[in-house]
């Protein structure tokens, strides 16, 4: 996926969108992306109706007998290319379990998930593997840096397990935008926790996954890298196409999405397009 003729999660070739300089756009993230100009950029959810995750009476349960817990209770759910959906639900409602089937991390107990045209469940570790690091991007809440190496290198790292070569031009874009050019030669340790996030977003990009999760990806982070690593969420969406789908407990974070699932007791109770904190805290108090 990560080769210059790869699509890039729009349907655009890498080599088009260095023409257009969409990736030197996100660079302006700091500055754009808060609460006011937020109107301007909602759309339709279901517009283009091109469903890349599909979920068909997705059901896990955890443990058995008096330790048995239905943490998806019949999952149905479309999710759309090029959309940022964002997740919520209180503690326990099932967001992460939700989040980790749907990017072939955690095995479900029944139903069918298909997920940028591939049949997920049912596949064995190995072809799992090959999936996740094939099409999905992750951004943790835990950064997950490799200590010992510097950003670039831990930009590179899954492409190179993965055996791609990273086309140093998309990289410098994806770098240039995130605004690391002067980090590259840092290690973790040496990085603000918000510069730490913003490694980990390139990381996930570089790949041009097909989906990008991300779990509680400004836990860790103070309000205003929050606003940042949000930001430069937001203008991946809309500026590359990509698809993001963002597990978190912070509505305001939740906003910026395209559309908010909200999970209660392992279902879907509420589905808000075009969500604004107040849809939201009126749907979850
Ligand atoms: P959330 O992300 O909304 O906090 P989770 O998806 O982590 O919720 O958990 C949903 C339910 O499944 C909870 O009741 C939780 O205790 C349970 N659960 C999650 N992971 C495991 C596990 N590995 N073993 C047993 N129960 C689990």
């Amino acid at each position: 996926m990560s080769n210059s003729s790869a699509s890039a999660p729009g349907g655009a070739k890498v080599s088009d969108l260095q023409e257009e300089g969409v990736v030197a756009t996100l660079g302006d993230s700091d500055t754009s992306m808060h609460a006011g100009s937020r109107s301007a950029r909602h759309s339709d959810p279901h517009s283009e109706r091109h469903p890349i995750v599909q979920l068909r009476d997705v059901v896990k349960i955890y443990g058995e007998g008096s330790t048995r817990v239905v943490a998806l209770d019949k999952i149905n759910l479309d999710i759309y290319k090029g959309q940022f959906t964002s997740i919520m639900g209180p503690s326990g409602s099932g967001k992460s379990t939700l989040l980790h089937a749907l990017a072939g991390l955690d095995a479900v107990t029944e139903g069918q998930i298909n997920v940028a045209g591939k049949m997920i469940t049912g596949l064995k570790d190995k072809a799992l593997t090959h999936f996740r690091r094939d099409n999905i991007g992750f951004v943790f809440q835990s950064f997950n840096l490799v200590p010992t190496l510097d950003a670039k290198a831990n930009i590179e790292l899954p492409s190179r397990l993965a055996g791609h070569k990273v086309d140093p031009h998309w990289m410098n874009q994806v770098v240039r935008a995130l605004q690391l050019d002067n980090r590259l030669t840092h290690k973790p340790h040496e990085l603000s926790g918000g510069q730490q996030q913003r490694v980990a977003v390139a990381r996930a990009l570089v790949t041009l996954p097909a989906v990008l999760v991300a779990d509680e990806p400004t836990g860790n982070l103070d309000s205003a890298s929050s606003e940042e690593v949000l930001s430069l969420l937001r203008q991946a969406v809309d500026n590359l196409g990509q698809t993001v789908i963002m597990v978190t407990h912070d509505s305001d974070a939740a906003a910026i999405a395209d559309r908010t699932l909200i999970v209660k007791d392992g279902s879907i109770v509420a589905d808000l397009a075009n969500p604004t904190v107040e849809s939201i805290m009126e749907v979850t108090r």
